[in-house]
């Protein structure tokens, strides 16, 4: 782990000032949060495998010419990325109904919906990120028009392709929160794809059984948390050897 000094603190994650000018070190956690840190736990593993997830998802991401905070992976809990501002919203997009929208609406979780539904929600845990509108997001200057449009825009593709990739290995992509944040080149911000992509931030259900593979094992109280994390992995083909799997379970933080 890094020795200087954390930058932030988050739930699940810790971030360091990085090696080079520019850059940030995210260190993956075997902390779980949910209901806004009313429940509290720790999943073995949880913070390599989503660290080896990350890695993956942002460099097929990448690939496919979505800007992402993604430099490389140093270690098995960390990974170097590019430093920036954070846009205040977190973007979640949903293929099927599940979560709070089948609370909000009434609905029955597992509906699949006609189209994707892209939501807002404002970052604040004190307000337990509320639901919003992109007239607010406008309104209070959160992000620009124009911003906006990428969002959503850029939101639609990597929601696409993660269907597909998800699909190929008999997933079905549920619904997934996405951050962006902003890059400054001179006095020009570009738009990247940030945070982490990993079953902390989004319904993974197995293409056959409807089994959930994500965190919701955890909120929920399903158990088999740690080997759905792994399953999804080894499915993605990012599954550390079995000689690594000891130090996978060994939180530095702690
Ligand atoms: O709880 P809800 O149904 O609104 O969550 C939608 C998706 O966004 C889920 O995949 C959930 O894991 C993710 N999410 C998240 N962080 C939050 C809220 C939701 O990653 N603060």
């Amino acid at each position: 782990m890094s020795r200087k000094q954390p930058i932030y603190e988050g739930k699940a994650k810790v971030l360091y000032e990085g090696t080079e000018p520019g850059t940030i070190i995210q260190y993956f956690k075997d902390d779980a949060t949910a209901f806004n840190a009313q429940k509290r736990g720790t999943i073995a593993g949880k913070g390599v495998l989503n660290n080896m997830i990350t890695e993956f998802v942002m460099t097929r991401l990448a690939e496919i010419g979505i800007p992402t905070h993604f430099i490389r992976r140093i270690n098995m809990r960390e990974q170097l990325c590019k430093k920036c501002e954070i846009v205040p919203i977190e973007v979640v997009v949903r293929n099927i109904v599940a979560g709070s929208m089948a609370k909000r609406l009434g609905l029955e979780e597992g509906e699949r919906l006609p189209r994707p539904i892209v939501e807002f929600y404002y970052k604040d845990d004190a307000l337990g990120d509320p639901l919003v509108s992109d007239e607010h997001i406008l309104a209070l200057g959160w992000a620009t028009a124009d911003e906006l449009e990428e969002i959503v825009g850029m939101t639609l593709r990597v929601n696409d392709y993660l269907c597909g990739l998800m699909r190929g290995i008999g997933i079905k992509l549920v619904d997934f929160k996405l951050e962006f944040g902003r890059v400054w080149e001179g006095d020009f911000p570009q738009l990247v794809l940030a945070d982490e992509f990993s079953p902390d931030n989004c319904r993974l259900w197995d293409a056959v059984t409807n089994e959930k593979m994500d965190k919701d094992r955890f909120r929920r109280d399903l158990g088999g948390v740690e080997e759905a994390y792994q399953e999804v992995a080894r499915r993605l083909g990012v599954l550390p050897e079995s000689a690594e799997i000891e130090s996978l379970n060994k939180d530095v933080t702690k």
